[in-house]
Parts: structure tokens; sequence; C-alpha cells
């Protein structure tokens, strides 16, 4: 599209990747299923496709659509995020370092630790607040810092310009996970990052009816290292699952508007409880880091987590009386989400530094009207 640095995020949203089908008039892009492409002599393909996993046109409309919104020059989709987290780790060597932070999506630790240690790349791990902590753990064999901000599930803020600009010093990319955020709010390649990472399964897509993920990166030469890799390793995502992405793209804008706007009155809401012991939102007017979210986000975001007085088995009872809040894994679509992620979503960081608090409720918070959300919370906390 003409001059997207122009327009307002929210028509971006609307119209990136695609204006219009120049043969048809077509206004959304067609499922195209081909698995292979004719070739008009050997080695002459015809539109420039030859194998749908190397490309396809419905996902080089996402993928467009998803460097537009980053604000990178490439998009890269996968067929889920740890999909897209397996081809970023792809560029670490036998003997290289990742430095992580110590709050994030536990299948991104498992896979780092439990998976590629076996094959020689070694994990660090940091609170990524702290700007000296991340300069004493970089080495000069770390080559990437994998950051969330803010983080799954304790909602922790990471300077992102900070911490890429001591990553460079260390010959470091910085890799940025921006599921909780996404564009709208926050886009890290502005603040420095080489990299950034989605779960497309949860904002992107919107509807919890996609798994998927996507990088997008300003570099050439890093976009020409991570599409060899997708092709050679071929965790491509199927042309109906970019489809999807890319419808749920079109009303990304409006639906964070409204989940963030929700997720501000329940957060303050939970505030006030003598059942809950501490609220995690960056959001709070009392929030520790309220200067630097004010300065790197545009809303706080939609996803909250709340300790429980009760403890752990009071963080299991409430989640499982919420009626309105469906109690499921994953986060991000029109419909809210409660879950207790120490065991859950990151029960795979059980007894590593990553450990998540057991008495955790992780509220995805979505589009429906908040008063029903609030009424659903309070029977759930006062129920026995
Ligand atoms: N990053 C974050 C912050 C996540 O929450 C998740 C999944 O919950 C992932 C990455 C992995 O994405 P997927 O489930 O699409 O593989």
């Amino acid at each position: 599209m003409s001059d997207p640095g122009k327009r307002h995020f929210e028509t971006l949203a609307v119209h990136a990747g695609f204006e219009s089908d120049p043969t048809t008039g077509a206004v959304v892009p067609a499922i195209q299923p081909s698995a292979t492409f004719e070739q008009d002599a050997v080695g002459s393909p015809r539109s420039g496709y030859e194998y749908a996993r190397t490309g396809n046109p419905t996902r080089d409309v996402l993928e467009r659509a998803v460097a537009e919104l980053e604000g990178g020059a490439h998009g890269i989709a996968f067929a889920s995020g740890m999909a897209a987290t397996q081809n970023l780790l792809y560029l670490l060597d036998p003997g290289q370092r990742i430095l992580l932070g110590n709050d994030v999506y536990g299948g991104t630790w498992r896979l780092a630790q439990k998976v590629w240690s076996r094959y020689g790349v070694i994990v660090d791990v940091v609170d990524l607040r702290d700007l000296d902590a991340v300069a004493f753990a970089l080495t000069d064999q770390t080559r990437m810092v994998w950051l969330e901000s803010p983080t799954n599930p304790l909602l922790r803020v990471v300077d992102i310009s900070a911490v890429t600009r001591l990553a460079a010093t260390a010959g470091a990319l910085t890799v940025v996970d921006n599921t909780f955020a996404t564009p709208y709010l926050q886009r890290p390649l502005e603040l420095g990052a080489e990299v950034v990472l989605h779960s497309a399964t949860k904002y992107l897509g919107g509807h919890s009816d996609v798994v998927s993920g996507a990088i997008a990166t300003r570099s050439g030469e890093l976009a020409e290292k991570l599409r060899y890799h997708q092709n050679a390793a071929g965790a491509v995502p199927s042309p109906f699952d970019c489809w999807l992405v890319l419808r749920g793209l079109r009303t990304l804008a409006i639906r964070m508007d409204r989940a963030c706007a929700n997720a501000a009155i329940v957060a303050e809401w939970l505030t006030g409880r003598p059942e809950v012991s501490a609220v995690h939102y960056p959001g709070l007017s009392n929030h520790p880091q309220r200067e630097l979210v004010e300065r790197q986000m545009r809303l706080p975001g939609a996803m909250l987590s709340f300790q429980l007085a009760g403890g752990a088995a009071e963080a299991v009872r409430v989640a499982g009386a919420m009626r309105v809040f469906t109690l499921a894994e994953s986060l991000g679509a029109v419909e809210s989400l409660v879950e207790v992620p120490a065991v859950m979503t990151h029960a795979s960081v059980a007894g590593s530094p990553l450990e998540v608090p057991a008495d955790l409720v992780r509220l995805s918070v979505g589009i429906e009207a908040a008063e029903d959300l609030v009424a659903d919370l309070e029977q759930a906390l006062t129920s026995t």
C-alpha cells in the first residue's frame, strides 16, 4: 500500500498487506490452497511460486501485513508461536548463549532450556528490569536477548530501548515477544529491537480459532536466514490459517481498545478486594514502572494477574468458579479467559528460576461488558 507511514495504525490494520485483487476486485485476499505451482519451463515458475512450503500467496499477504503493522521490512509466518521461536533459535550455534528474561511464557523456557540445551545452546536467566544485572549477565558468547514486555504471567515491564542498547554493545540481538502488547500498543522495532515475535494465536488472530506465529524484522540479512530455516524446517501455517489471522488483524485496534478499557476496570476493582493480596497490571496508578509504561506503550494492555490471600488452593477454586471468564489456557481473544499459570501455562517452569507463584490467577480480559466481568469475579471470590 502507498506510504503506510502516513496512516494511523487503525487504518493500517484494516488495509495492511492487501488493498484489493487486481483481477477480480475482491476486497479480501483469496485462500490459495495449491500445494504446488506450474512452471512454464524447467526452473521458470510462472508466478514466482514453486511449492507452498516455500511460499504461498495467502501467506505472503499475512507476512506483508505483519511487517507493516510492526514497522518492519519483512514478515515471516509460522504454524505456531513456538515454531517462530524455534526458527529464531536456529540462529544460535553450539556454545553460544541466550539471555532470557526471568518471567516468560513457560513454553519458551521449555524449548530453550530443555530442548536446545541438548544441542549446546546455553540459557542464562535474568530479571530484565534490572539493567545492572543485564549488563553483568551479558557475555561475549551471548548472541540473543529474549525479552517479553509485559511479561507472562507477572505483567512486569522491561525497558526495551535500554535492554536493546546493552545487548547491542555485547554483540547480541534483541528479540521481543510482543504477543501481550501487540503492535497497536507497542512497536519494539522502533525502540531498537532487531526482531519481533508473536504467538499470532493470541491477539493478532483474536478469536481463539487458529494457532499461528509470526516474526517481523527490518534486517534483510536476518530475514534471509530466517526464511531459509522456515523453508528448510517447514513449520509453515496453512493458507486458511493465514487467512484467519489476516481477518483477525483487521479488528485488532478496536478489539484492543475495548479489552484494555475492560482490563483497567477489572484491575482497579480487584485492588480493593480483601480476598486479593496482589494485583499485577501495568495500568495501575501505583505501578512501580508507570513512567516506563506510559513511554513505551499506547495503553497498558488487557492481560492481568492477581494473587489470592487464601493461597494456591483458593486460586484453583476461584478460577474454577468463574462463569463468564472461561477456564482455559491461551489469551488475547474476544472472550475472557482465566487460568492458574503454576499448573497450566507455566507448569514447565516449576523448580526453575522462572517459577511462578502458586497462588497466581491470570486473566485475559476480553471485549464483553465490564460489569459482567466484575460481577463474575465477585461471585467467584465470594462463593464457597
Ligand atoms: N509467547 C507467548 C507470550 C505466549 O503466551 C505463547 C503461548 O501461550 C507463545 C509465545 C507460544 O505461542 P503458540 O502457543 O502459538 O505456539
